[in-house]
């Protein structure tokens, strides 16, 4: 299989998830996450027609950010955010989906170009609150979204989670309701609330019928990845 074609699969698949689970067509994106991945690899996606990548580390970006140009498109930042990268995050990406520290956000806002559009961003959330995973703890997220609130250069629009993975449609949704739930509960107060980034190769059903806006997949796009 090549990449145009899982791409079509993936599109396809999606589409029909969205009609399973009663979702507006098109109210799924897919991220396309491209670590590993040689720049070759992103070019044929984007040539298909993908338009949003996702990348973790900026070292390995950062060639990849400057290979490939198109007016379209958008990079998303979705792996840890060390503090001494966040100047090149805030200026080469559209959004970034692990923010779970304030440090790193003020630093983010800080540095993000008064010519460019606001940055988005994702908070991150330890759904499984395991004390080894990255996120800040569910019941914590409302008073760290508040906190973000003089940040605008920032425009937080949700919530990202990687739970631990689970065998079994059922178990798998768990985690992801959590955070539906957790979202639903802030947007009365916070309507620019529009993004759940929730649902890898592994899980994407259950991600989609839980409310997933954003799913990123990289393996059954790109195929295994080789370190
Ligand atoms: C690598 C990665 C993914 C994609 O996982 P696949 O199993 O390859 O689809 C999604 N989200 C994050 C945060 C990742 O680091």
């Amino acid at each position: 299989m090549t990449i145009v074609d899982n791409l079509a699969g993936i599109r396809a698949e999606i589409r029909a998830l969205e009609q399973k689970y009663g979702r507006r067509p098109g109210s799924v994106d897919l991220l396309a996450v491209s670590k590993t991945r040689p720049v070759e690899a992103l070019r044929a996606a984007l040539d298909a027609g993908q338009l949003a990548f996702g990348e973790n580390y900026w070292q390995e970006a950062e060639a990849k950010l400057t290979a490939l140009r198109h007016p379209d498109l958008r990079w998303h930042f979705i792996g840890p955010v060390q503090t001494n990268k966040t100047r090149p995050i805030a200026v080469g990406f559209d959004w970034a989906h692990s923010v779970a520290r304030l440090k790193v956000a003020r630093r983010l806002h800080d540095a993000r170009p008064e010519t460019l559009p606001p940055l988005n961003i994702c908070v991150q959330v330890n759904v499984d609150g395991e004390a080894s995973k990255a996120g800040i703890a569910l019941t914590e997220v409302g008073d760290f979204i508040a906190a973000l609130r003089p940040f605008k250069r920032l425009a937080v629009r949700g919530l990202m989670a990687l739970p631990a993975p689970r065998s079994g449609l059922e178990a798998q949704r768990r985690p992801f309701a959590a955070l539906r739930a957790c979202l639903a509960g802030l947007t009365a107060q916070a309507p620019q609330l529009d993004t759940l980034s929730m649902g890898t190769s592994q899980d994407m059903e259950a991600a989609i019928a839980e409310g997933a806006t954003i799913v990123r997949i990289g393996t059954a796009l790109f195929g295994p990845r080789e370190y």
